[in-house]
């Protein structure tokens, strides 16, 4: 089976990312649909939908970390194809730190970016909760044009 075939048939019904072909095969395998990219995002999914059934309204949460996601899926692709990307965000981090920062989020930013920016770019669209939650503190600011904001606030209205 080929399993990177696989893996773009199917997306997170949560946050539209890839589905691995592990998680493919091994749905297809039990005879089900393959829904979430993570047992994270299936609970996520589960919490938003008896929110939207309790308050007739997504949770605005939600919608911020679909959409920062969203985000950095499209700042992930960049990365991979322009290395270059996250000296940009380093600079952010080093600039903002010598503005008087010293928030803890900046450290972690500063060992993730660090990394090889083919881990960085997994990372970034990783759904785990410290990818999440640094996500909505992230250095990639001026890497997306107008256009490509404006397409991704339009669809995560
Ligand atoms: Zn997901």
């Amino acid at each position: 089976m080929n399993t990177s075939a696989l893996s773009e048939q199917y997306r997170c019904a949560y946050c539209g990312g890839e589905i691995s072909g592990e998680r493919v095969a091994a749905a297809l395998t039990r005879g089900r649909k393959p829904t979430y990219c993570s047992g994270h995002h299936r609970a996520a999914q589960n919490n938003a939908l008896s929110y939207l059934r309790r308050h007739g309204r997504e949770n605005p949460h939600v919608r911020i970390d679909r959409r920062s996601m969203a985000f950095h899926r499209l700042i992930a692709t960049k990365i991979e194809t322009n290395p270059g990307i996250v000296a940009r965000a380093r600079d952010n981090i080093d600039r903002w730190s010598s503005q008087g920062s010293q928030e803890a989020y900046l450290d972690e930013w500063r060992r993730i970016l660090s990394g090889d920016p083919r881990e960085i770019a997994q990372f970034l669209r990783s759904s785990g909760q410290r990818a999440t939650r640094l996500r909505q503190s992230s250095p990639f600011t001026g890497v997306l044009s107008r256009e490509e904001r404006a397409a991704i606030m339009r669809a995560y209205r």
